[in-house]
């Protein structure tokens, strides 16, 4: 039977992914930069029988395996391994967990797979971290001969999904003329007078905003002397909300607090999108189905989702295709991710443990889908019928 051969093929190489949690966490890279992770990934899955494309969709650090022999049958199943690090503080959001499962899975189920069912791919998705790299390899057409694609998330708690949240990246900049701030004011207009104000009224938009949505940021430039007008402003906002349309909306009304502020003030204002926008997660009830009675299965609690919210690029791909992206605990509930005591349970005996289950739910999940016609279909037709 296929699950117990994936767990005892999966329990096999346990070592090895352990081995890549800790190479990935002790050479940590942040989006787009992340070569050392892609060699190692590579030559890692080359080791198991899989041919690697290395700089896929025009994104350098981006790879593509295979097994050897492939046959592009379908359904297809892609496993997405993410491997960036946060600037700093290295793997504190785990990408190291979540590209040694996905390795995991996909040398396991193309043991496993047999000739009759369908295809495995892995897909190694860089800079998830603010740099939306599946949504390039998105656009690029990476995905269009993938059916379905699965990764898990280390997290405080263990639930199949959660709603993550659409966003928007965005970069205002105003510029003004600079003058003597004390003999000749008349002649200034002032970049940051218009900051200060645009970021009030994004301010005044809070209290109106519905329970999903979100505007928050920083000012990254105010002047550059006390005794001189600045002639240039700039900072980073973040909308977020959990449609597409909601986080549009937002946009439009950051624009005109924008827009609103250079008028009052003489200046002019810049808005640029600096990351490709993120979309929220469409989930599939019937994919996650399978994957909560695989986690039941191997005696994994389901918790109560907690409320909390964020944003990944794996919402672009979810409403191109079927996604599963569950979430595994390796830390009591209440340590939060990207800090210092998350990224050392990556390692820690937990991490590890939480490092197998994920390999062996996403392998299994998998195999369920790809031998059940009957689990294709409920899946395709609820994503037909979703948005
Ligand atoms: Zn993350």
């Amino acid at each position: 039977m296929g699950r117990d051969r994936i767990c005892n093929e999966v329990d096999a190489i346990s070592e090895v992914l352990l081995s890549i949690s800790i190479y990935l966490k002790e050479n940590p890279e942040t989006a787009y930069l992340e070569t050392k992770a892609c060699e190692y990934l590579s030559a890692m899955l080359e080791t198991y029988g899989f041919n690697v494309e290395k700089g896929i969709g025009n994104v350098e650090t981006a790879f593509r395996g295979r097994p050897r022999g492939y046959l592009p049958k379908r359904p297809a199943v892609a496993f997405l391994a993410e491997y960036d690090a946060l600037p700093k503080i290295g793997h504190g959001c785990g990408h190291n967990l979540i590209a040694a499962a996905s390795v995991g899975a996909a040398v396991v189920l193309s043991r496993v797979l047999g000739e009759n069912a369908g295809s495995v791919a892995i897909v190694g998705t860089p800079a998830e971290e603010g740099g939306g790299g599946k949504v390039k390899l998105l656009e690029a057409g990476i995905f269009d001969p993938i059916d379905a694609a699965m990764m898990f998330h280390p997290k405080d708690r263990n639930f199949p999904g959660r709603n993550n949240l659409g966003r928007i990246a965005l970069k205002m900049e105003f510029f003004g003329k600079s003058a003597h701030a004390s003999s000749s004011p008349d002649r200034g207009r002032n970049a940051l007078d218009a900051m200060v104000m645009a970021y009030t009224g994004m301010n005044s938009i809070r209290q109106h905003l519905k329970s999903d949505g979100r505007i928050h940021g920083i000012i990254t430039h105010g002047g550059d002397a006390p005794n001189v007008i600045p002639d240039y402003a700039a900072g980073l906002f973040y909308v977020r909300a959990a449609s597409r349309s909601y986080r549009d909306e937002l946009f439009e009304r950051v624009k005109h607090c924008a827009e609103g502020a250079a008028l009052a003030t003489g200046t002019e204002v810049k808005i640029e999108i600096i990351f490709p926008s993120l979309d929220p997660i469409r989930r599939n009830a019937a994919l996650e189905d399978a994957l909560q009675k695989n986690m039941q299965l191997l005696g994994i609690p389901i918790d109560a989702d907690d409320g909390n919210r964020g944003s990944s690029d794996i919402g672009n791909l979810s409403q191109h295709i079927p996604v599963i992206h569950p979430y595994l605990a390796i830390v009591d509930p209440g340590i939060p991710g990207h800090s210092v005591a998350f990224r050392d349970a990556t390692t820690s005996l937990r991490g590890r443990q939480t490092l197998i289950h994920a390999a062996k739910i996403l392998a299994m999940t998998a195999y369920d889908y790809l031998t059940s016609p009957q689990l294709q279909e409920k899946v395709a037709e609820e994503f037909n019928n979703t948005e």
